[in-house]
C-alpha cells in the first residue's frame, strides 16, 4: 500500500502564511517554534498549544544563526515528512517550513539582530556557545515577526532558552503570550531530545544519570545540604563516567538565572555534559 496523501498544510513564505490566516475562521493562534526531528516533548507543546488555542502551527527551520563554527548545523536530523506525518496526527493547523532566505531575507552577516541581556547569557549554555542566544533570539523573534501568533509555547527543556524568550518579549513589548511547558522523559529520566540519536548504546545507557544527578541534588538541598556540596556532588558524580565532559553543574535563581546560595531561596539546578560530541542539557526545579 501507498503512503496516504498529506492533508496538512505546509506554508514556506510569508505570502503564504497570510493566505493560511486570511483563511482561517476566527480564534487564538498558537505557535510551536521548532527545529524538526520531532518527538514526543514537541508533541507536548503541540497539545498544550491546543488547549489553550483553536488554531496551532509548528514552525519546523533549522536556523543557521545559532549554531557555532564547530557545532552540528549541517548534520542536524532532518526528517521532514515524518514529522508532517506527526503534525497532521495531532491536529496542527499548519506547519511553516521557510528557507534560510526568508527567514534571513538580507543574508545572515550585517544584520539586524536581538540582543538579550548580558546577565542572562553569559552564564550557563552561553559560556559554551558564544552567539547562540542572539541566534535564538533573533529566529524566534523573525518568526513571531512573520507567524504573528497570540501565544508561542516553549519547553523548559531549555530553560536558558525560556528566560531569554520571556525576556525578549517584555523587553520589546511583544504582543504575543510565551508559555512554558514541563519536559517530556523517557521511563528512565533521560530527557527528550533531537540530539538522543546521536547517542551510541554505551552513551545511552549512561544518559539517565544526567537526571538521577539532578534529582540527587535538589534531595540533597531540599534536606538542608548546603548549595555548593550538592552541586559539587552532582558534576563529580557525571565527570566520573566513562566519556562524559560536565560543561556546567549549577544551581540558579528561576528567573534571573544568578548563581543562587541560600537552600531556602528559589532554585533550579541546570546540567550541560558532553557525551563524546553529543551535548545533553538538563534541569529540574529544586524550589519555584
Ligand atoms: P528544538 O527543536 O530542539 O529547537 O526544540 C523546539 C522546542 O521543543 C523548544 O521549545 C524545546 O524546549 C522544546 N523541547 C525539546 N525537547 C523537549 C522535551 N523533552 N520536553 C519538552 N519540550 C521540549
Amino acid at each position: 500500500m501507498g503512503k496516504q496523501a498529506l492533508k496538512l498544510l505546509v506554508v514556506r513564505t510569508v505570502a503564504e502564511l497570510d493566505s493560511w490566516r486570511e483563511k482561517l475562521p476566527a480564534g487564538k493562534i498558537g505557535f510551536v517554534p521548532t527545529m524538526g526531528a520531532l518527538h514526543d516533548g514537541h508533541m507536548a507543546l503541540v497539545q498544550a498549544a491546543s488547549k489553550t488555542c483553536d488554531h496551532v502551527i509548528v514552525s519546523i527551520f533549522v536556523n543557521p544563526l545559532q549554531f557555532g563554527p564547530n557545532e552540528d548545523f549541517s548534520k542536524y536530523p532532518r526528517v521532514l515528512e515524518q514529522d508532517l506525518r506527526l503534525c497532521e496526527k495531532f491536529g496542527v493547523s499548519a506547519v511553516f517550513h521557510p528557507s534560510v532566505e526568508v527567514v534571513y531575507p538580507s543574508g545572515q552577516v550585517g544584520i539586524t539582530t536581538v540582543q538579550p541581556p548580558a546577565e542572562l547569557i553569559s552564564g550557563l549554555c552561553g559560556a559554551f556557545r558564544p552567539g547562540h542566544f542572539v541566534g535564538v533570539a533573533t529566529v524566534v523573534n523573525n518568526l513571531f515577526n512573520m507567524v504573528r501568533p497570540d501565544y508561542a509555547f516553549f519547553g523548559e527543556k531549555d530553560f536558558q532558552q525560556l528566560q531569554v524568550i520571556k525576556h525578549m518579549v517584555k523587553d520589546l513589548n511583544m504582543q504575543v503570550q510565551v508559555v512554558g511547558v514541563p519536559t517530556v522523559r523517557e521511563n528512565d529520566g533521560l530527557a527528550l531530545s533531537s540530539r538522543n540519536v546521536y547517542l551510541s548504546d554505551v552513551q545511552r545507557n549512561l544518559a539517565p544519570q544526567i537526571y538521577r544527578a539532578l534529582t540527587a541534588a535538589k534531595d540533597a538541598i531540599l534536606n538542608g545540604s548546603q548549595i555548593s556540596d550538592a552541586v559539587a556532588a552532582g558534576k563529580a558524580s557525571l565527570s566520573a563516567l566513562d566519556g562524559v565532559t560536565v560543561q556546567y553543574f549549577e544551581c540558579c535563581d528561576p528567573i534571573s538565572l544568578k548563581p543562587v546560595t541560600d537552600p531556602k531561596a528559589p532554585s533550579i539546578v541546570l546540567v550541560a555534559a558532553k557525551y563524546g560530541e553529543v551535548r545533553l542539557i538538563d534541569n529540574l526545579v529544586v524550589r519555584s
